[in-house]
């Protein structure tokens, strides 16, 4: 049945989108157990492993699932599912649920039917590792997970070079210490960073720093690429009253041929309010030194 189809004030089922712990259990609210509690399908990225955690709070529940490789064809059951007036619980492996996890279909199709769709909030491993990471939150730019291969991440990562937000990427552990080296290369060694390792576990570690010096902490450490991993960056440096219409690089580009970098460096970094660091090793790498 489709949403015009449906009559106007039919009572409907409700979606409720329920954040589960990122490893302590203990995370779990209160609220989240009731709802999953009462729920009468409980849609699961992964139904073996959230069945798990369903299992240790004693509940016993139908459960559909519906992952980034059917979630389309799956949207159809659980639109059924509230148009029979019942309800039903989103829930991913970890954290909050379309956070770098299924979902959006769901939602905005369940919205668009005219359902109900309420939050359960909980953990996220992005907001956790800020919480605790030392760096501006004022304004933070969320990218979830940058591209497998090098050329790629690379490239998303000049994109967010100017970028003042404070930059946060999710990374998978085997990948993390190609991360580190992009980032030094694309960012300069001296760019502030945070790593967040197995947040709320046994293990849970932060790393910060200079992102050379990140980078050598995590390769001298024997569990160091072992666990699951936040990347924070802090943005790039704003002087208050730069010129932000001016092109950085374009001007560096002139003036590494009439100056020395350093000064080259230092002149675009006044002008465009930009780290002085980063911009000496544009300007090294223009000279072609
Ligand atoms: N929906 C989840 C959330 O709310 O954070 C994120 C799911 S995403 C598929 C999994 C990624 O989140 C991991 O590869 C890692 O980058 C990050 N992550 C999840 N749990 C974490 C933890 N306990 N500590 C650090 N990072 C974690």
């Amino acid at each position: 049945m489709s949403s015009s189809e449906r009559s106007p004030g039919s009572p409907g089922g409700l979606l409720y989108v329920v954040a589960t712990p990122i490893g302590n259990l203990d995370d779990l609210s209160e609220r989240a157990r009731q709802v999953l509690a009462k729920a009468d399908l409980v849609a699961a990225e992964d139904t073996r492993h959230s069945g798990r955690l369903l299992q240790h709070l004693g509940l016993s529940k139908q459960m559909l699932a519906l992952h980034d490789h059917n979630e389309r064809g799956r949207v159809s059951q659980v639109l059924e599912a509230l148009y029979r007036g019942q309800s039903v619980a989103l829930v991913s492996d970890a954290g909050t649920p379309l956070i770098s996890d299924p979902g959006y279909i769901l939602v905005r199709e369940a919205r668009a039917a005219g359902f109900k769709v309420s939050p359960i909030p909980g953990a996220c491993a992005l907001v956790a590792a800020l919480s605790a990471a030392g760096l501006p939150t004022d304004q933070f730019l969320f990218s979830g997970f940058l591209p497998a291969k090098r050329v790629g991440r690379k490239t998303a990562l000049e994109g967010f070079k100017q970028q003042p937000a404070t930059l946060v990427f999710y990374e998978s552990p085997h990948r993390i210490i190609d991360f580190l080296e992009d980032l030094v290369e694309v960012f300069g060694p001296d760019r502030e960073c945070v790593l967040g390792r197995e947040l709320t576990k046994a293990f849970e570690t932060f790393y910060a720093g200079a992102a050379s010096e990140v980078l050598a902490e995590l390769q001298a450490d024997p569990h160091g690429s072992k666990g699951e991993f936040v990347v924070m960056v802090r943005g790039a440096e704003n002087i208050p009253g730069a010129d932000a219409s001016v092109d950085a690089d374009k001007l560096l580009a002139m003036l590494v041929q009439e100056l020395p970098v350093k000064k080259a460096a230092r002149i675009v970094a006044d002008v465009c309010g930009l780290g002085k660091n980063e911009l000496y090793q544009r300007a090294l790498e223009l000279k072609g030194d």
